[in-house]
C-alpha cells in the first residue's frame, strides 16, 4: 500500500512563516533555523494542506509518495 507524506524543502524555504499560520496541526516554525517543518503528518490530504502547498511563494512544500 502506498503512503504519502508531506515534505518542507529546507533549501527553498525562506521562512515566510505562511504554512504554520494556515495549516498549524501540520507545520511549525523551527525555532533554530527559522525554516518550516512539519509537525505532524497529516492523515488525509486535508485542504489546509493544499492551501498551504499552493501558498507557500518558494514551492518548497510537495507531497511525496512513499510505498511501504
Ligand atoms: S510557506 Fe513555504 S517559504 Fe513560507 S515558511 Fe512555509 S515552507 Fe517556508
Amino acid at each position: 500500500m502506498s503512503k504519502f507524506k508531506v515534505v518542507v524543502d529546507q533549501e527553498k524555504c525562506i521562512g515566510c512563516n505562511t504554512c504554520p499560520l494556515i495549516d498549524p496541526e501540520t507545520f511549525e516554525m523551527d525555532a533554530t533555523t527559522y525554516k518550516a517543518k512539519v509537525k505532524a503528518q497529516p492523515e488525509t490530504i486535508t485542504e489546509n494542506v493544499k492551501t498551504a502547498i499552493s501558498s507557500c511563494p518558494v514551492t518548497a512544500i510537495s507531497i511525496v509518495e512513499e510505498s511501504n
